[in-house]
C-alpha cells in the first residue's frame, strides 16, 4: 500500500466541519509539528477516512496532503506538507488586483524596536498596519469572512448589502471588499469613535451609522435584526470563527515563520483583545507549539477607559476563552495614547492607540521584573494616522508633552 502526497485542493469531501469541531486535532498537529496517520481516500479522491486530520490540515492551510487507501500510521511533518506555503509574498511587489495586494503582501513586516531592546532582549514589532485596506490587522478578517460567505454561498441570496458593526477598522476592510465585490456596505460605529471614521468609510462608498453607545459589541443584535431585515449579509465578527481561524492560518504562522528566518522563537508575543480573533489564535498557535515556553499577555483597557479596537474580557468575548493568556493587563487610555507618542518619536513610526497600549504592557512586564533575555512579539494592529483627535486632543493639555 501506497502513501501519495496529493494538493489538498484535488481532494474532495461531502462534510463541511468548522474550526471548533477540530480544534483538538489542530492542537495536536501544531504540537507535534505533523501528523502521525494518513489521509484514507478512494480511487476518486473522496476523503473516507480520517475526516478530522483532513480538515484540521485545511484549517492549517497546507498544500499536501499525504493519503493512501487505508490508514497507514506514519509521521509527515507540516513543513514537507507546504505549511508555510501559504505565505508568498510577491518578490517584486507587482499585484493583479487588490485583494492580491493584501494576501500576496503578507506577511506584514516584523520589526527590531532598537529603543526598547538591549543586550540579550530583542522587542520586535508585527506591524498590522501595513495592510492596505485599513491600514489594520482587521483587513485580514474582512477578507477571509467575505471570501468564505461568498464559497458557502451566503452572498447569493442577499441583497448585496453587508451590514455590520465596527470601531471603524473592520468597517474599512468591509467596505473595501463591498466596493471591490460590487456590495453596498452599511457600518454601524459607537459615538465614542473618532469623527475622523465616517469621512473615510463614505469615501470608502459604505454608509456610516452612528449608535449612541460607547461599545461595538453592545449593538450587534440591533445590526443582526436590521440584517435580517433587510437581507443584508451580517457577518459578525464577534462570533464568524473565520476570524480565528484567519489569524491561525497566517497572522500565527507568519510570525512563527518569520521568528524561525532568523533562528530565534518568541520567548513571548503581547497584544491587544477586542474581538480576542487574533491574540486567542496566536496564544492557540504557540502555546500548543511550544507549550509553557512561550508566555502570552493580552492588554485590556482599565475599567472606565476607552482605547479604540480594544476592551475589557468582561465585556463578552468567543475565542479567548478557548485559550488561555499567560495575564491580562489593565492600561489607561492616557498610558496608551503615550506610549504611541513615544514609538513615534523614538522609533520613527506611527501607530495606533492599541498598539500603544501593548507598548505600555510590555513596560509593565519590564518594570515588574518580568522581561529578561529573548526575543518579545509586539502586535502593533494598525496604524496610527486614523487617531489624529485623540493625539491632538492629547497634545493640546501640557506643554510638556507637545
Ligand atoms: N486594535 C485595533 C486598532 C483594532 O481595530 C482591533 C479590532 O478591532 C483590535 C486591536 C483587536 O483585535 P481583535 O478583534 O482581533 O481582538
Amino acid at each position: 500500500m501506497s502513501i501519495r502526497m496529493v494538493p489538498i485542493n484535488e481532494l474532495k469531501t461531502s462534510r463541511k466541519v468548522g474550526i471548533r469541531d477540530v480544534l483538538d486535532v489542530v492542537a495536536s498537529i501544531l504540537h507535534d509539528n505533523g501528523i502521525n496517520k494518513t489521509v484514507v481516500v478512494n480511487k476518486e479522491n473522496i476523503v473516507i477516512g480520517n475526516h478530522e486530520v483532513y480538515w484540521a490540515l485545511r484549517k492549517l492551510g497546507v498544500k499536501l496532503v499525504p493519503v493512501s487507501s487505508r490508514e497507514i500510521d506514519t509521521y509527515v511533518s507540516l513543513e514537507y506538507m507546504g505549511f508555510y506555503d501559504d505565505i508568498s509574498p510577491e518578490p517584486y511587489r507587482v499585484f493583479m488586483s487588490t485583494l492580491e495586494l493584501l494576501y500576496r503582501n503578507w506577511p506584514t513586516p516584523l520589526v527590531l524596536l532598537s529603543g526598547l531592546s538591549h543586550n540579550g532582549l530583542r522587542v520586535w514589532a508585527k506591524l498590522e498596519g501595513f495592510n492596505p485596506f485599513s491600514g489594520s490587522i482587521k483587513d485580514r478578517i474582512g477578507w477571509y469572512m467575505f471570501i468564505k460567505a461568498i464559497e458557502e454561498g451566503r452572498t447569493l441570496e442577499s441583497n448585496k448589502l453587508i451590514y455590520e458593526a465596527t470601531s471603524t477598522n473592520t468597517g474599512i476592510a468591509l467596505a473595501a471588499m463591498a466596493a471591490i465585490h460590487g456590495f453596498k456596505a452599511r457600518l454601524y460605529i459607537p459615538t465614542s469613535i473618532q469623527k475622523l471614521s465616517d469621512t473615510l468609510l463614505k469615501v470608502m462608498g459604505a454608509e456610516a451609522v452612528r449608535v449612541s453607545k460607547s461599545l461595538t459589541v453592545e449593538f450587534v443584535d440591533k445590526v443582526d435584526a436590521d440584517a435580517r431585515r433587510d437581507q443584508a449579509i451580517h457577518l459578525n465578527q464577534f462570533e464568524n470563527d473565520y476570524n480565528f481561524e484567519v489569524h491561525l492560518r497566517y497572522t500565527a504562522k507568519e510570525i512563527d515563520l518569520q521568528l524561525r528566518s532568523i533562528k530565534a522563537r518568541p520567548t513571548a508575543i503581547i497584544g491587544g483583545i477586542g474581538t480576542s480573533g487574533h491574540m486567542s489564535a496566536i496564544t492557540f498557535y504557540f502555546k500548543n507549539k511550544f507549550r509553557d515556553k512561550i508566555k502570552i499577555y493580552c492588554v485590556q483597557p482599565a475599567p472606565d477607559n476607552i482605547i479604540p479596537g480594544i476592551r475589557r474580557i468582561e465585556s463578552g468575548m468567543k475565542w479567548i476563552h478557548w485559550v488561555k493568556p499567560d495575564r491580562v493587563i489593565d492600561i489607561e487610555r492616557e498610558e496608551a495614547i503615550r506610549e504611541s507618542i513615544n514609538i513615534a518619536r523614538s522609533e520613527g513610526i506611527l501607530v495606533g492607540l492599541s498598539s500603544g497600549a501593548v507598548v505600555a504592557g510590555f513596560k509593565r512586564l519590564v518594570e515588574e521584573g518580568l522581561v529578561d533575555e529573548g526575543d518579545y512579539v509586539l502586535v502593533f494592529p494598525d496604524h496610527g494616522f486614523k487617531y489624529v483627535e485623540q493625539f491632538n486632543e492629547y497634545l493640546s493639555r501640557g506643554d510638556s508633552r507637545s
